[in-house]
Order: C-alpha cells, then structure tokens, then sequence
C-alpha cells in the first residue's frame, strides 16, 4: 500500500550568522493512510522543523533540505510553490497550539472558513457556507448555524480550536498535522479535544500526524511513535511496545516525567539538564551530556539505529546492551509503579 507520507532520510539546516543549525538529521518514516503517527520529543528536538520542511513552509533562502518526502508516491521537495499551497488546506489540513494566530482577528469564523472551502473546491458561496456549517456541527460547536457569523474573540481557547480543527478538515485532507493542539488548554478540554479528534478521525478516515512534547497524548492517540532527540530519531515503535519496552534513557526519562504529582503537588523526575544546542551539537550521542548511563563510547560514537528484540521494526539508539537496557528499565518501571501507588 502507498504510504499518506513517506520521510526518507530527511536533513534541514539554517544558515545563521552564527553558523549552521543543523535542526533536522536523517529523519525517517512512514505514515499509514488513516492512522496516526505520534512525534514526541521536547521543544528543540527538530519535531516541528521536521513538518515544516514536509509541508514546504521553511524559507529557501536560509534552509537546505536533502532526503526525500513522498506524498501518497508524489516527491514534494522541489515542487513549486503553487503545487504546495495546493496541498496545504486540500490534501494536508494543519492545527497549531495557538489558534489566534492561525485565525484572522477581524473575519467572522464563517468567512474564514468560506475562504478556504473556495480556494479548494469550485462551489458557490452558498455552498461554502452550508459546508461551514456542517463541519461547526461536526466539531461540536452548538447553536453552529448563528455562530459561524462571530468572530474568533468570541470563542473560549477550547472552542477556538474546534474552529481551527474544523478549518483543518474542511476540505476532508487525506492527513492532518497538529502541532501541540492541547498544550494550551486545560485538562478537561485537552481530552475532549482529543476525543473529538479520534471520533473525526474515524469518520473521515484522516491519518493523523500528533506533534507533542507530551507521552500521554500519544498513549491516547497514537498508533506508532517516533521519539525526536537533537533533530535525531532516537527511538520509533507501535506504541503499545514503546511502553512495555522503551529501549533507550531519553524515552526513559520521557516516560518519568509524565504528569503525576507527589505530595507536595510537584510534578516527578523532570529530566536533569537541557536540550543540546543544535549549533555546536554534542559528538557521539546527542543525549550523552544529560544520560546518567552515559559510557565513554557514547562521547565519540553516534549509535545506530538498532532493531529491538521486542515489537515489530522496534527501533532505538543506544550503547548499552541488551542485559543492561532489560535490567534498568525493569528497575525503572518499579519504581515508577510504587510512585504511583505511594
Ligand atoms: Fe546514554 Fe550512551 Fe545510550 Fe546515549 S548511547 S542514551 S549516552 S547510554
């Protein structure tokens, strides 16, 4: 089957005056039609450059791209301009995580989403709207039919992105990107979000692409994870083996600080340090500054891309060996589990 989106050893890096980031290394991977691909890693990791390259948006003038990015079979680096913006909004719909500045402040949510229904498709302004319409309905705004003609202020941060999820879909894209869609929004909302998100998934058969720094989305969302590290994929997997086995220290450290409170209300083991700077990045490992495990192998050496012995085309980056990955991550996952139970 053609994969929606395939990324084939795909680097992005900037000029800048203080020399070149290298924001994007050999990144790789398929999407499957009507699934969904979790990407996490924390800000910095190349995540959202990754995309931004896929959908065409970085700037030519400061960016080299090399690899390969096949949409439905179709290579879209070096297609034109126009074939891009042909595609955003028609074949890939895209949510961000702060929808007032994707909305247009002094247009009614009703003309924007015209607006993008009559750069697509060849239909009358009367149909435009009907389709707005329908798709406030399926986003569950209520009373859709009089709120189409308010504007963006009007709406609270929850059902502003509906709006921009509506604005996404309106032309039924065969994939959807969604940049941090719930980072902004509390709890409760997040998970109606991300609900509404599965149920239209389901109905309109989209494949999903979920950006987020955050492993419970993915674990609520996601059929295959890639974990971005350093502009690096540094471990992918089907999710249900990414959590019974995670492979390598930065998913184990992911994993440990997924949000759960001791009792003093602070939340558990962030991981010590930051990101690597993607100007000078680290020789070997990118994560050896930070990994307690670190071996003086993991200073010099870059692992590869190694197939776990759990799950199907399970793979992660890492020196440690197989005895040592099982026995810490078993210490891990205890500890973790009497956290909880505390
Ligand atoms: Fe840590 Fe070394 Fe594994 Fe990198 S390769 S994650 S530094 S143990």
């Amino acid at each position: 089957m053609v994969a929606a989106l395939e990324v084939k050893d795909l680097s992005t890096s900037f000029r800048t005056d203080d020399g070149i980031v290298q924001a994007v290394s050999g990144v790789s991977f398929r999407l499957e039609p009507g699934s969904t691909l979790g990407v996490v890693g924390e800000s910095g990791s190349g995540k959202s450059v990754t995309f931004l390259t896929v959908m065409g948006l970085v700037d030519p003038r400061q960016a080299t791209v090399r690899g390969s990015v096949l949409l439905q079979g179709e290579e879209m680096l070096g297609a034109s301009q126009s074939r891009m913006r042909q595609i955003r909004g028609r074949t890939i719909g895209m949510i961000f995580q702060d929808p007032m500045t994707s909305l247009n402040p002094v247009k009614t949510i009703g003309w924007q989403l015209q607006e993008a229904v009559l750069i697509h498709q060849d239909v009358s302004k009367k149909e435009a709207r009907k389709q707005a319409i329908d798709i406030l309905k399926e986003v569950e705004i209520p009373r859709a039919d009089q709120r189409v003609d308010d504007y963006p202020h009007q709406f609270s941060g929850g059902m502003r992105q509906r709006v921009m999820i509506a604005m996404a879909l309106i032309n039924n894209p065969e994939i959807l990107i969604a940049d941090e869609p719930t980072t902004a929004l509390d709890v409760t909302t997040q998970a109606q979000i991300l609900r509404l998100m599965k149920k239209l998934q389901a109905e309109h058969e989209t494949a999903i692409v979920m950006i987020t720094h955050d492993l419970g989305v993915v674990a609520e969302l996601a059929d295959h994870v890639i974990v971005m590290y350093g502009g690096k994929v540094v471990e992918q997997a089907n999710v249900d083996d990414l959590f019974v086995k995670p492979e390598m220290p930065y998913t184990w450290g992911l994993l440990g600080s997924l949000p759960r409170l001791n009792a003093t209300g602070a939340r558990l083991d962030q991981i010590p340090g930051q990101p690597p700077s993607l100007l000078n990045p680290p020789s070997g490992c990118p994560f050896h500054p930070r990994c307690e495990f670190v071996m003086s192998i993991c200073r010099t050496e870059l692992p590869g891309l190694d197939l776990s012995t759990v799950g199907n085309d399970h793979r992660f980056r890492c020196h440690l060996d197989e005895e040592s990955r099982t026995r810490i991550w078993n210490q891990k996952k205890a500890a973790l589990v009497n956290e909880d139970a505390a």
